[in-house]
């Protein structure tokens, strides 16, 4: 039989984390104080972040040691397998070999927790009882809950009151981790008294939610908060991915010409690609690197590179990013992991230097692409993931025009089994696609501060 799989056992869980910004071909232009606009300091992120964290979010050195506890913790799912899609290659008729990384294999289903583990570690090292947070369609909250169980802290979630509602399976997941549940927004904080008492009825958001979270955080003394994207130091937990995957691509004999990550607030696709731009970097090799957005949130490919604050209310540091503008309210897209108005500064700044490339696809086709791997490899994918799927597959289709033996890697960063919901509106036909006008756009981002 032809070799599908490329184990390695807990030994090869990567003993360093690896930060890209020492070995970056330009500088990155720091966050700013959203009140004076000057760099933000330490000093700004205390309330909500324990110290280590915010060494890690600046830190120069390239490579950060992971704590044994962390890596212990790790190996109950780490590390994760490396597939090579041979059924899905004989379905397209490619010569290209496509490979993908499967993360779904998480206590949570997705790479979220390789970054919630170190934060709860960090958080109980420096006396934090408890963490806070916020949660869309529960992704995150599923992950940091369970990291809090393991680690033992308490673990209190803001969760959009439509999804509180309507999605309660990843709800009942953070409570069986033993976490606290509000829908938000609630009556247990002032930023989420002033929504109700303006509308009782509101079904919340996630720019409510972040609010009510980081109140919650500043006003407990053994309370923080934790962030599951975006921010420097999540991307660097996350290249676990891309260490393990170097790895076991050598088990397989092959190099990628192109690795694809889907891309909301940019931790996964960051996770896989970063380890492979060191290789580009500093390894003489030439992997393309390629990032997969949905067209109904184009951040990298439609948005502007500028300052812009990372929630809706305008609370946060300002960061320089790709973004379309933080009163952006994306369309009801099934991917609510890939809506988000901005993106990691660190991802931004690749794709603004060329040295990644950006696509942006309708969810109907990635949908497609989602049920093609389903029927072929038998996962079936998040729909942030369809989006790297679909690039995939129309990368492996160049490359059966061109006659050539391509080796692509993608990141399947989770499963979609608490998603069904959305596959079951793609086969009714009740998906709609759509794109926005540069118009549409323009009127977005000028609604950010000069
Ligand atoms: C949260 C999530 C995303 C989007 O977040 P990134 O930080 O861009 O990775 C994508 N896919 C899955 C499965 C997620 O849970």
């Amino acid at each position: 039989m032809e070799p599908r799989k490329f184990p390695l056992d807990e030994k090869a869980i990567p003993e360093s984390w690896y930060n890209i910004v020492p070995d970056l071909p330009f500088g990155l232009e720091p966050p700013l104080n959203p009140a004076t606009r000057e760099p933000a300091g330490p000093g700004d992120f205390a309330p909500i972040f324990p110290e280590e964290i915010i060494r890690q979010e600046v830190t120069t050195d390239r490579y950060v040691p992971i704590p044994e506890e962390v890596r212990e913790t790790y190996a109950l799912w780490r590390p994760t397998p490396l597939f090579r899609a041979r059924r899905l290659e004989k379905a397209l008729g490619t010569p290209a070999h496509i490979y993908y990384k499967y993360e779904g294999t998480s206590p949570s289903g997705s790479h979220k927790p390789n970054t919630a583990v170190p934060q709860a570690f960090y958080n109980k090292q420096e006396g934090v009882r408890r963490l806070t947070t916020e949660t869309g369609a529960g992704q995150w909250g599923s992950s940091l809950s369970f990291a809090c169980g393991a680690l033992g802290l308490e673990c209190t979630v803001y969760m959009v009151r439509v999804s509180y509602d309507q999605k309660p399976y990843r709800r009942i997941m953070m409570q069986t981790y033993g976490a606290t549940v509000h829908a938000s927004p609630s009556d247990l904080t002032q930023a989420g008294r002033d929504v109700l008492a303006a509308d009782p009825e509101s079904s919340g958001s996630l720019g409510i939610a972040i609010s009510e979270a980081v109140e919650d955080a500043v006003k407990h003394d053994d309370a923080k908060y934790a962030l599951g994207s975006v921010l420097n130091h999540v991307l660097m937990h996350q290249t676990v991915i891309g260490e393990e995957a170097l790895k076991q691509m050598e088990l397989a004999g092959e190099y990628p010409d192109v690795v694809v990550g889907c891309v909301g607030g940019g931790s996964n696709f960051g996770g896989v690609a970063f380890p492979f731009i060191r290789e580009n970097l500093k390894g003489g090799k030439d992997t393309r690197i390629v990032a997969v957005e949905p067209a109904s949130c184009p951040t990298l490919t439609k948005g502007r590179y500028v300052y812009d604050f990372g929630d809706t209310a305008a609370t946060t540091p300002m960061m320089k990013m790709y973004t379309l503008g933080h009163s952006f309210v994306p369309s009801g897209i099934h991917a609510g992991g890939l809506r988000y108005h901005g993106d990691s500064p660190i991802v931004s700044a690749l794709v603004h230097e060329g040295l990644v490339e950006a696509r942006a696809y309708p969810q109907n086709p990635t949908f497609e692409a989602g049920v093609m791997f389903a029927r072929t490899e038998g996962i079936l994918p998040a729909p942030e993931v369809t989006h790297a799927i679909k690039a995939t597959i129309d990368l492996a289709l160049e490359a059966k025009e061109a006659g050539e033996e391509k080796v692509i890697l993608f990141n399947l960063c989770g499963h979609g089994h608490f998603d069904l919901a959305a596959y079951e509106a793609y086969m009714a036909g009740r998906l709609v696609d759509l794109e926005y006008s540069e118009e549409e756009i323009d009127r977005a981002v000028a609604q950010i501060p000069g």
